[in-house]
């Protein structure tokens, strides 16, 4: 009885082994099938980088990130294929758990791969401002225009095209030294807090504005608080904002080369002098242009 026990047990562990043996392979499989490299990381505001690659061909390739699904072509690489998508973390996020989510068909197969990126909190610094009152509480008759300005910067962010036009390295608008960094917890004349969603560099007025990679002109247009601008779209959900410029030089339409002349610098809308405000956003969230062109937009080893 015992002999028999013991032999059903064997015959049990031994089928049990076997079928454990077989997920671990199925799972390494799965795997090696589609690889995703992110960071474990990401600050709250800042950018990341993400890389799909197979040795195989990846179809309908899907990534999702906090809600945003951006479906970008792999690319043939030495010995296979491969995308890469910026992604970033909102500045109005909060501190948590973001999920990423990859799917993609490998011969007419479902695949799926989810990792969970840890948002971690950014200091960034807090700067008072005194500027003349106008600037920080707008006339009441131009409310309306304000709120119709808002309505058409949201609903450009949101008609970005799935065809990438970016490519890295980024160009840097201008050479003129950063002047306020993204971010700022900015406190104007003692009370109204704002934060500073963009980049400052330096660009005396007339300095040529050159557009950080290729893309398509969106919008140009003269709005209160940006004055003449330029909204250009790169590609799966990354868009770049030209702001404060004396003279734009390309039209709505337009397919700009990278590094192109986008306009010339000025202090147009509400500044206190000339200089680029660039802004960037990625699938809608507004994110530090400065990674883009200090190196650090890297996928780790790469760097
Ligand atoms: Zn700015």
């Amino acid at each position: 009885m015992n002999t028999k026990l013991s032999r059903a047990t064997v015959v049990v562990l031994a089928s049990l082994t076997v079928f454990l043996c077989c997920l671990s392979v199925a799972e390494a499989y799965t795997t090696s099938l589609i690889d995703v490299e992110a960071p474990e990381e990401v600050g709250i505001g800042q950018p990341f980088l993400v890389k799909v690659s197979s040795p195989y061909i990846l179809d309908d390739l899907s990534v999702s990130w906090e809600g945003r699904e951006v479906t970008p072509a792999a690319v043939e690489t030495g010995g296979g294929y491969s995308a890469l998508v910026i992604l970033g973390v909102n500045l109005k996020r909060e501190s948590g758990v973001g999920v990423l989510k990859v799917s993609a068909n490998l011969w007419g197969h479902s695949r799926r791969v989810e990792k969970h990126l840890e948002i971690v909190p950014v200091a960034y610094p807090k700067e008072t401002l005194s500027v003349p009152p106008k600037m920080v509480k707008p006339p009441q008759e131009t409310l309306n225009r304000i709120a119709r300005e808002r309505k058409l910067i949201r609903q450009t962010l949101e008609t970005s095209s799935s065809v990438q036009q970016w490519d890295m390295p980024f160009t840097r608008p201008v050479k003129g030294k950063i002047l306020s960094r993204f971010g700022l917890h900015r406190t104007f004349n003692g009370d109204t807090k704002r934060r500073h969603t963009g980049l400052d560099f330096r660009a005396w007025e007339g300095t040529p504005l050159h557009s950080m990679a290729g893309g398509t002109v969106l919008v140009v247009d003269h709005l209160y608080f940006a004055g003449n601008c330029a909204f250009i779209d790169h590609g799966n959900g990354l868009i770049s904002l030209y702001w404060h410029m004396s003279k734009v030089l390309v039209k709505a339409g337009d397919t700009l080369e990278p590094g192109q002349v986008v306009g010339l610098s000025g202090a147009t809308g509400r500044v206190t002098g000339a200089h680029l405000h660039l802004a960037i956003f990625a699938q809608g969230m507004s994110i530090d242009p400065e990674p883009f062109f200090n190196g650090t937009l890297a996928i780790d080893g790469d760097k």
